[in-house]
This record gives structure tokens, sequence and C-alpha cells, in this order.
């Protein structure tokens, strides 16, 4: 994730206390340049939540085990309505009930072994350890006008495109839709708990463009953004017009996604105009092209109306040519495309940099002028390794 400019000396000391050993054993085999990983190794399954379940499941859960079924609705509404995870504060659930119901329902996801801050605490990065070890991160940025999560969706990611932190450690396991409902309402509580400097507050926000291929782990992923939209005591009630999906493009799924008619924010993470490149900059455009996943995503705008990000990163000498910024407005101009240009986040062991800023301003302008709209993205979070790319839930 990327946004406005850092300022570079605000970055805190971690708050927490230092991580305890992490299940090593679970931790993938560093991918081999180009490869893929599609599906998730077969793990043990992170425990039931009711952020996994619609209503009406919630409901029999709880009268298959002999509770009475409204309490489903009562603890819905303090999960996501009053974002209490004490269920000593349930207090119209008889008190004898509330562990019980608490264990049922709401079993712990996710435990924080660290957090870094920037912007004056106004941006934060935790890292969180899963039930059986896996770790991943989530962003939250407060902005004057809305408060953004950045979640993960996969705990590491099989896509493996070279200039991203994540991708470089490969996939260790998807995530569940609990885990990833569970970072959001995270920053819900922080946020409204006057946590975040600025003042209490909500999340408006939500992008998954946190750790993971979010179309490579599709079934949780709609679940997740189903229960962040549905109504209170549903889900947490966002607007799904306020929430981005980013992917690589696997156009199967951006069909399937199209389908559904939810309108979510497609982002299309595209950062080479041409196949040569894209090759090599994500590896996947050697399953589905640079044409077939536009076409895709121009299906994916017409059907829900929703103006599609394209994502491009952009790297000093490699894809910043103007050549290249003419292509792209060429491909581009007269779609309801948006261009997001990311400076190039570091990442470790990466020989890759951003581009000298003439480059950018040259490819903004070049863009401009093929009438296609563009914004660079500044980054938010880079001196907490918290921007676009960085994430890889080290635990050091
Ligand atoms: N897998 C999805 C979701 C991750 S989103 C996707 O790729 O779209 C993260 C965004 O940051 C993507 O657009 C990704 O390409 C971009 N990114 C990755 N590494 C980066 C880096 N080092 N600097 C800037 N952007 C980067």
């Amino acid at each position: 994730m990327v946004l406005p400019k850092l300022d570079t000396a605000s970055a805190e000391a971690p708050e927490t206390a230092p991580a305890e050993a992490v299940d090593v054993t679970i931790a993938p085999k560093p991918p081999r340049p180009g490869e893929l990983t599609f599906t998730s190794p077969r793990r043990a399954k992170p425990p039931r939540h009711l952020a996994d379940l619609t209503s009406a499941e919630r409901k029999k859960a709880l009268t298959e085990l002999g509770h009475q079924g409204f309490r489903a609705a009562q603890v819905s509404k303090h999960y996501f309505g009053h974002l209490a995870d004490d269920p000593a504060a349930w207090t119209d659930v008889p008190a004898a009930k509330r562990e019980e119901l608490a264990g049922i329902l709401t079993p712990k996801l996710l435990t924080p072994i660290r957090e870094q801050t920037a912007d004056n605490g106004t941006t934060r990065k935790t890292l969180w350890r899963l039930f059986d070890g896996a770790t991943v991160e989530s962003v939250l940025m407060r902005y004057r006008d809305r408060t953004t999560m950045c979640v993960s969706s996969q705990a590491g990611c099989g896509m493996n495109c070279p200039f991203c932190a994540t991708g470089q450690a490969g996939l260790t396991r998807n995530m569940s839709t609990g885990e990833i409902v569970e970072q959001v309402v995270a920053g819900a509580r922080a946020m409204a708990r006057g946590e975040v400097p600025g003042g209490p507050g909500r999340v408006s926000n939500v992008v998954f463009m946190g750790m993971g291929e979010p179309l490579a782990n599709y079934k949780a992923v709609i679940g997740a953004v189903r229960r962040l939209t549905e109504p209170v005591p549903d889900g947490l009630g966002l607007s799904a017009r306020h929430i981005t999906v980013s992917t690589v493009g696997l156009v199967p799924a951006i069909e399937k996604l199209t389908a559904e008619a939810i309108p979510v924010t497609l982002a299309v993470s595209l950062h080479a105009p041409d196949d040569e490149l894209r090759d090599t900059l994500v590896p996947v455009n050697t399953r589905w092209n640079v044409s077939e996943v536009l076409d895709a995503a121009w299906r994916y705008a017409s059907v829900t109306k929703r103006r599609v990000s394209i994502e491009y990163a952009l790297i000093k000498d490699i894809n910043d040519q103007a050549w290249r910024a003419d292509r792209l407005g060429r491909m581009l101009r007269n779609k309801l495309a948006h261009v997001n240009l990311i400076p190039l986040n570091p990442t470790p062991g990466s020989k890759w940099t951003a581009s000298r800023p003439q480059d950018e301003a040259e490819f903004v302008r070049r863009l401009q002028e093929w009438g296609v709209p563009v914004t660079v993205r500044d980054t938010r979070g880079r001196d907490i390794d918290g921007a676009c790319g960085q994430l890889a839930a080290a635990v050091k």
C-alpha cells in the first residue's frame, strides 16, 4: 500500500513485546523464478468464527449445540456493532453463557505480535499470528477524510512477482473469511476506542492489497466482502464502493467477480503494457496476457459501472520509458480506467529502485495527453515496511 508523503522521521519503535517463536514448519520453500502457486497447501482449518457464517448459519450453529437461536444475533451485534471483544461486556447475554457462546462464535483468530507506527501514529502496521503460527500483516491508514484498512488475504503469496517482498516468500496458506474480517474489525476497534491519533472514528475503506492474491482465495475473499458490507448484525456495514480488490489478473476469477455484481472497485496490477516485460514482472502474465486481463477488466467495468484502477509500480529503467507510457495511454484511452502509479518501494534483495523524478513526471504527462486519469500514490508506511509490496511478515 502506498499513499501521501511519509514524514520519515516519525517511525516509532515497536510497541508490543518481542515475538515468540513462530512455527517454521509451515514456512514454504521460496519459489523458483517465474514459478506460480495457485492452490493453497492443505492445512488444518482455522477455528470457525461467526464472521465465516451467514446469520442463518450462526443461528443453526447455536441451536445445534442447544443454545437459543436469537443469541447469534445478540453476539453478532456485539461483535460487528459494538466491536466488543470481551464477552463480559455482553450484558444482554446471561453471564453464565457468555464464555461458552464466545468460544463457539468468536474464537480468537488473530494475536498481535508487533505493532509499528509512522506518520505520527496515523499509519499503523500490525503483525498478526494466526492459530497455526502463520503470520500476516495489516496496515491502517488514517487520512483527514477516510480511514483505510489494507488487509491480507493469504499468508504469503504464490504469484511470485520479483519486485514484491510477499511474492518472494512463497505461499503458506489461504486465510479464512473470519481471519480476513478480523483484521478490519481490529482496525475498527482501534478507531472506535480513539487509539489512533485524531479522536474516535471508524474504518471507512478496505483494500485487499496486503499479503496474498485475493482472487486466488476467491471464496474466502468474497465471503469477507459480503461480511464487510452486510449491515449490523450480519456484518460490518461498510459500503461496497469503499472496498477495493486488487489482483495480478486471474481472468477466470475476474469473470466470476463480474457475475457477482457486487460493486467493489477492481484494481489490476498491470506494471507493463507489453507481454514481453509483463511476463517477467508479473509471472502470471504467461497464463493470461495483457490483452486478456484488460478485456476482463473492461467487462467488469461495463457490468459494475465502476472505474477500474490500473496499478503500475514505476521501476527505474525497467518499465518507466516514455514509449511504454504512450503504449499504456493508447490502450487505456476512452476506457473506464484510472492509473495509479506507485513509485517502487524498496524490498530486500531487489536490485530495482524507483524511477527518476523526471521520468515519473514524463510518464504522468504522457498518460494525461492520452486523456487517461492518473495519480501518483505516495508511499505511506514505507519506513515501517508497510508500503505496497513490502509486507513480508518477518518476525525479527
Ligand atoms: N496480489 C494482489 C494484491 C497485492 S496489492 C496484487 O498484486 O494486486 C499490492 C500492490 O502493490 C500490487 O499492485 C503490487 O503489484 C504492488 N507492489 C508490489 N510490490 C511493490 C513494490 N515493491 N513497490 C510498489 N508497489 C509494489
